[in-house]
């Protein structure tokens, strides 16, 4: 079964190309540009070099976005994820909902819900909405802000492409944009027995789910790989 490998559309002026040989394809493959890039939705090789700023490159066969190259990506990106950190210690800090039905009033903290979920007899299912929700998106903040500084300071470090492989998997488990709905729906059943009050955490999540979104969402993988290999072949 052979290869192809062609141009990617970007939103400027580039346009899709035809397909090459399969000798072709392995001659630019082994290319020291390493431009080509295997499209997720079907396969296709794609050439994306020579992106300018603001550019992405989308597949010519299936329309997947590629790649997008901003020159500032990386100080996005931190920007975002510093944001981010601060917004999720906000909201571990301050009540997160508080009920009143009837004369009785309860109040909780973000960082009650999976020890609330512990004492009611649940603790696979407190470890694993503590691990979704706070533990693996601060972990992976976290190692955004240890990639981010080195690739903005240009510095080299043998750790860099771990550190890139764990973010990439780690960002995959965290789920808070799906707590944030979860909340939302159980609010609107529990809305109809009792008075709901949003406590300063809750909209203090919220914004951390937005600031994390985007942080993920400005962190390119093609475009962070190929920086990391820059900074290594420049050792
Ligand atoms: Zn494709």
């Amino acid at each position: 079964m052979s290869t192809s490998i062609s141009t990617a559309t970007s939103t400027r002026t580039r346009k899709a190309s035809g397909s090459t040989t399969p000798e072709d394809s392995a001659a630019r493959r082994v290319d020291e540009t390493g431009a080509d890039l295997a499209c997720p939705g079907c396969d296709l090789l794609v050439n994306v070099a020579g992106l300018h700023d603001g550019e992405s490159a989308a597949c010519p066969r299936c329309g997947h976005t590629l790649t997008r190259y901003r020159a500032d990506a990386s100080s996005r990106t931190l920007a975002f994820t510093v944001a981010a950190l601060i917004l999720l210690v906000i909201a571990n800090s301050f009540s997160f909902l508080s009920f009143s039905a009837g004369g009785l009033e309860n109040q909780m903290t973000l960082g009650q819900t999976p020890g609330t979920l512990f004492e009611y007899g649940m603790p696979s299912a407190a470890f694993i909405v503590g691990a979704f929700i706070i533990f693996i998106p601060a972990g992976v903040l976290v190692m955004m802000v240890g990639l981010c500084i080195p690739l903005l300071q240009q510095r080299y470090y043998p750790w860099l492409r771990t550190l890139a492989k764990g973010i990439f998997l780690a960002q995959n488990w965290a789920m808070v944009e799906v707590f944030i709905i979860g909340v939302i729906v159980a609010l609107v059943k529990i809305a109809a027995m009792a008075t709901v009050y949003l406590g300063v955490s809750f909209w203090a999540y919220v914004a951390f789910a937005i600031c994390f979104t985007l942080a993920v969402a400005s962190l390119d993988r093609y475009q962070c790989w190929q920086q990391i290999e820059a900074l290594e072949s420049m050792q």
